[in-house]
């Protein structure tokens, strides 16, 4: 069985390398626009080159006529996606990816089932959303965000002027900042039979926009909030419907969860998978896109996964015991998730020790 990806980045990386033991093959969709280094993918699979308007019937000959196909991102042709479909199937569905990629129409979907999240304003003037938002706000596009990018944090009075005086160039939403106590995430998989399974929520640290680490499962998280995540994603997965790995952000206020976004694909805040439980993210996500049975995804002791952001070549002297590294093979650049290293111990207290002896490694 053959899967084809689009997009040659490092999820199209590790999903591939989770696949392989399982005998699938895979192809891989360098769209010419945005997929510039494939140096990810390379020695992995086919690799065909896309550009809007190129004959869809010889891009499926040249990836090897695969079976099924997936996305490894949301920003992505919908167009190309809807071709593909004539030829096998696409999972998640069209559907699905159109509706996670455009941000207004995430809040929409979220709003429509009556899942919270944070108070947004869409198509009105910038005073007026301050007005009704208050302030601090944050301007969103509603494309192509990603680590933080295309966003703008408005403080203040004096930014909200400047900032109507030249709004962003780009659609986008206002919303309320939240004050939020931490960011979790959830990450479950559907299989074509809607059987579901979802791992614990994750703890998420962002610095300026970027994941920088995560530990799995998150502390302080009642039964009641993972069991109300549970039933957001749930929810969304029946409305879609969806097959696959979805990943759903979550700001946590006191106990109440309001969901910040979701992702149509495996997820970086699913990482620790590789090492914190049965069935890994990336394996899950195969084995419901083929059609076979989910694999176990409760957590195996605490995990964490630190990115490296910009590191110039693998750290591998920062391994311990109880560590694993992922190198993505990219070329690196500044604050550009280059890999991440997974370390896992029987509680969280020894995860913290083992965290600081990696991250000493890590500093030299
Ligand atoms: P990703 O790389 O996760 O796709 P993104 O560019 O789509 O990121 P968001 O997830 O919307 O961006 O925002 C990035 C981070 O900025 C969030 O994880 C959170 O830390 C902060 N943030 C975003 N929106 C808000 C908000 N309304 N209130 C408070 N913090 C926010
Ligand atoms: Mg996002
Ligand atoms: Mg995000």
């Amino acid at each position: 069985m053959r899967i084809g990806i689009i997009g040659c980045g490092q999820l199209a990386r590790m999903l591939a390398l989770a696949g392989l033991p399982l005998g699938l093959k895979f192809s891989f969709v360098a769209d010419t626009g945005s997929d510039t280094d494939l140096s990810c993918v390379e020695g992995l699979g086919l690799i065909a080159p896309w550009q809007a308007g190129d004959n869809l019937a010889d891009l499926y000959d040249a990836l090897g006529q695969p079976d099924a196909f997936t996305v490894e991102k949301e920003q992505v042709d919908l167009n190309l996606l809807h071709g593909l479909t004539a030829f096998c199937r696409f999972a998640p569905s069209v559907n699905s990816v159109a509706h996670c990629k455009s941000r207004i129409e995430e809040k929409q979907l979220l709003a429509q089932l009556q899942i919270p999240s944070a108070p947004f304003c869409y198509g009105i003037d910038l005073n007026q959303s301050a007005k009704e938002l208050g302030l601090p706000m944050v301007l969103k596009s509603l494309h192509d965000g990603y680590d933080g990018k295309n966003q703008w944090l408005v403080k203040d009075d004096r930014q909200l002027t400047q900032l109507a005086a030249s709004p962003p160039q780009t659609d986008y939403l206002a919303e309320q900042w939240v004050a939020f106590d931490r960011e979790v995430s959830l990450i479950g998989v559907r299989s074509t039979t809607g059987d579901t399974q979802l791992y614990p929520l994750t703890e998420n640290v962002h610095h300026q926009g970027i994941l920088v680490r995560s530990i799995a499962p998150a502390q302080g998280i009642t039964p009641l909030m993972q069991q109300t995540a549970e039933d957001y994603m749930r929810a969304i997965f029946d409305a879609l419907p969806y097959v696959g790995v979805l990943a759903m952000e979550l700001f946590v206020v006191g106990d109440k969860l309001l969901v910040n976004e979701l992702a149509p694909r495996v997820h970086n805040s699913g990482h620790w998978t590789q090492l914190g439980a049965m069935t890994c993210q990336f394996e899950n996500h195969l084995r419901a896109i083929a059609g076979l049975p989910l694999g176990a995804t409760q957590a195996q002791g605490a995990t964490a996964m630190l990115n490296l952001l910009g590191t110039a070549a693998a750290p591998r002297e920062a391994l311990t015991t109880n560590a694993s590294l992922h190198w993505y093979n990219k070329t690196p650049q500044p604050q550009r998730k280059v890999g991440h290293i997974n370390i896992n111990a029987c509680d969280h207290a020894q995860l913290q020790q083992q965290i600081a002896q990696v991250e000493a490694r890590l500093s030299r």
